[in-house]
């Protein structure tokens, strides 16, 4: 049980022709097409996980009985995979997904896949499906992990049947036409998570949860929202689907402390590429009012959200029922700018990673 995994390779014999699939690759947006393979890994408690398989990209027969359509004992990861300039795909920091995805699993009580066949698993996906990378600008072949109770059993207790997979899909450039600060909507009627709660994991509950402040802040005319903390809604912890930071006057930067929060693997980047850079990091509780009157007097020079699918992103206002700040001029700060800059040169390879960061495939 403990062996690592051999995964059985049942090629597509009919993939996405070659024509077509540079015409999605040519412009894929995000999430809408899928390449040509997926893997599947099966755990029972008598077997462990077995049955290891790299099959053609299609629908999974679910009986409607399924336990995770149900009660939702879900989890999964996102991240890429690059293209660099000399045609070599690399994925960054794998290991660290793995590692978010073991404690995901404990915390949704699923079993935890070891690291090497988690990894093993993305290898074998991506280096198959290698022609789905795009290349140049900041594209992307997007690769999402997920796990689910695949039990069919209506009783409420921990699946004795589980699947883990891997798809993967073709993305464009976040900002295709340069980057933009988006807005801000300061959630105060919902919360995402709760102390002892699930915010610190990735499962799909989350996410489901953070739908309706969502569509709140499209309704204002917001890109994101932004939650606080569930018990005296002052504590701002972070967006729908990413991590946030201050940038201080004095080149100090701030971000919101772990515990309901997901620890962005992004959010770690950050902190030891700045802490690089000469900005002293720290990790601590911010408060809304805070947030507010430090952007109002200007200490706080620019805010930005982090994650894998945006890397960095300007955040140019939040706004709430009692009215709007701006950060900063509004605009892109060079601080965000030149982190992101960094990132996306290690992710690309156009910059030495000196932090072991990328994975070649
Ligand atoms: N917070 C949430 C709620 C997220 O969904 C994500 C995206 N995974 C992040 C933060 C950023 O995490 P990462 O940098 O690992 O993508």
């Amino acid at each position: 049980m403990t062996a690592s995994l051999e995964f059985r390779k049942q090629l597509n014999e009919s993939p996405v022709p070659a024509a077509r699939r540079a015409e999605i690759l040519a412009d894929p947006g995000f999430g809408k097409y899928f390449s040509d393979h997926m893997v599947t890994v099966t755990w029972t408690p008598e077997q462990g996980w077995h049955d290891a398989t790299l099959k053609p990209y299609g629908p999974l027969t679910i009986d409607p009985a399924t336990a995770v359509l149900h009660y939702a004992q879900e989890i999964f990861e996102g991240l890429k995979a690059y293209r660099r300039e000399d045609g070599s795909i690399w994925t960054f920091r794998p290991e660290a997904n793995a590692a978010r995805f073991q404690r995901s699993a404990h915390r949704m009580a699923l079993p935890e896949l070891p690291a090497e066949d988690f990894l093993t698993a993305l290898d074998t996906l991506v280096s198959v499906d290698r022609d789905w990378v795009p290349a140049g600008g900041e594209t992307s072949l997007y690769v999402r992990p997920f796990m689910f109770a695949s039990e069919v059993f209506l009783g409420v207790r921990a699946a004795r049947e589980v699947t883990f997979s891997v798809i993967a899909s073709p993305a464009g450039a976040y900002f295709s036409k340069g980057v933009k600060p988006v807005s801000i909507w300061l959630s105060q009627e919902y919360t995402r998570a709760a102390v002892g709660g699930t915010g610190a994991a990735k499962c799909g509950g989350n996410y489901a949860g953070s739908l309706l402040a969502q569509q709140e802040a499209s309704e204002h005319g917001c890109d994101q929202v932004v939650f606080l903390d569930a018990v005296e809604h002052r504590w701002v912890e972070e967006l729908g689907g990413m991590n946030l930071y201050f940038v201080y006057d004095d080149g100090q930067i701030v971000t919101p402390e772990l515990g309901t929060i997901l620890e962005g693997i992004t959010r770690h980047a950050v902190q030891v590429i700045a802490s690089d850079m000469g900005h002293k990091v720290e990790e601590r509780r911010i408060s809304i009012d805070e947030w507010r009157d430090s952007a109002h007097s200007g200490r706080i020079t620019e805010v930005f959200a982090c994650g894998t699918a945006a890397v960095l992103t300007p955040v140019g206002s939040l706004r709430s029922p009692e009215g709007e700040v701006v950060m900063g001029d509004g605009g892109a700060g060079p601080v965000t700018m030149a982190i992101r800059e960094k990132l996306l040169d290690i992710q690309y390879g156009r910059a030495e990673d000196g932090y072991g960061w990328m994975h070649k495939v």
